[in-house]
């Protein structure tokens, strides 16, 4: 279906759970509170929303979080969904993860159909992991990505940019995903929820980021295209893929073929407004000409473009936890 720009939105990014076992500094207060269990989508509900969307034209979906990996009997509702994919219902569906439980759940993700994930890291140094993610253990997440590699499970690292964490750091992060056959993107920390503080101090520009690599090392466009929003490049002395994305400094939302659903089954337009549908009591009646009409709206007020500024413009009052990226 198109939206009200033009914009074929054939993708989106669904939530499994506002819950983590990580507190990564950026995305999450010390003391988050989480949702009640009740107000949490169950996996009925989230499969018949699937099956509408695919109705809608919905060919790609991205499973997040919160941690996707920490819902109870997440494998099981992954494997329902993957019969999408062996009937050509859906063309993909991928996963973004901490990566703290790939190692035991990578084979059965293969068999479900699988191909690709992305896995967050944000530094090689198990104890700058551990402050960033405040209490995370590295070896668990690089064990996850052999055990998805070993699974033929193609594997991109996306890396937040953080000015006093891993700024200097980066080639070497870039090192390591290009050793192993990874691709890797490099994110500009967003404002979301303002109760979230010190973010503003470790937003580091992306052309800041480009003019250290290129000092380093020479980069080439790479026609290389997923559904996200990486601009990708190939590094000549790695031979690997490096993407960018720039929601700050430079907006990509002409071509956003996405909308977020929470794990509560709200629709937010945008990761950057605060503008939301409920498609939960529709879902619940299983009543499709209702969830039609509310999603039809939702995707006629798809804003232009988000109103991301550092130190100024609009800050989503939602954590990035709860719209997943
Ligand atoms: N827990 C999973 C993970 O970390 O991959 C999935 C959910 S997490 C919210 C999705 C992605 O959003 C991660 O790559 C994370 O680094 C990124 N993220 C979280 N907060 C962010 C922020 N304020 N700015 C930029 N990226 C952020
Ligand atoms: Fe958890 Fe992912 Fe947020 Fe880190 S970025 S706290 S792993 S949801």
């Amino acid at each position: 279906m198109y939206d009200i720009l033009g914009r074929n939105i054939d993708y989106i990014r669904l939530s499994l759970t506002d819950r983590c076992d990580l507190r990564c500094q950026y995305c999450m207060s010390e003391n988050q509170n989480f949702l009640p269990r009740t107000e949490i989508l169950s996996f009925e509900e989230i499969i018949n929303l699937v099956k509408f969307l695919i109705q809608n034209g919905v060919k790609y979906l991205r499973l997040t979080g919160g941690e996707p990996l920490v819902r109870k009997d997440v494998l099981k509702l992954i494997q329902s969904l993957g019969l999408f994919l062996k009937n050509g219902e859906l063309q993909e569906i991928t996963i973004t993860t901490n990566g703290t439980m790939l190692s035991h759940y990578a084979k059965d993700l293969a068999l479900a159909g699988i191909r690709r994930i992305n896995v967050s890291l944000d530094t090689l140094d198990a104890q700058k992991y551990k402050k960033i993610t405040r209490g995370g253990d590295i070896a668990k997440v690089f064990a996850g990505i052999d055990e998805a590699i070993k699974q033929n499970i193609h594997v991109k690292i996306n890396c937040v940019v953080l000015k006093q964490d891993n700024f200097d750091d980066l080639p070497k992060i870039i090192e390591y995903a290009h050793s192993i056959g990874a691709d890797i993107s490099l994110i500009e920390t967003m404002p979301m929820d303002e109760k979230i503080l010190g973010r503003e101090e470790q937003y580091v520009p992306m052309n800041i980021v480009r003019q250290m690599i290129e000092n380093k090392w020479q980069i080439i466009r790479d026609e290389y295209k997923t559904n996200g929003p990486s601009q990708y490049y190939r590094i000549m002395e790695t031979g690997g893929r490096i993407g960018f994305i720039t929601p700050l400094s430079h907006n990509l939302c002409a071509s956003c073929n996405r909308v977020r659903i929470t794990c509560t089954g709200k629709l937010y337009m945008c990761l950057g407004h605060d503008d939301y549908y409920d498609l939960r009591p529709a879902l619940l009646n299983n009543n499709f000409n209702e969830l039609y009409k509310i999603y039809s709206d939702a995707l006629n007020h798809k804003p232009k473009a988000h109103d991301f500024l550092i130190g100024g413009g609009y800050v989503p009052k939602r954590p990035m936890s709860l719209t997943g990226g």
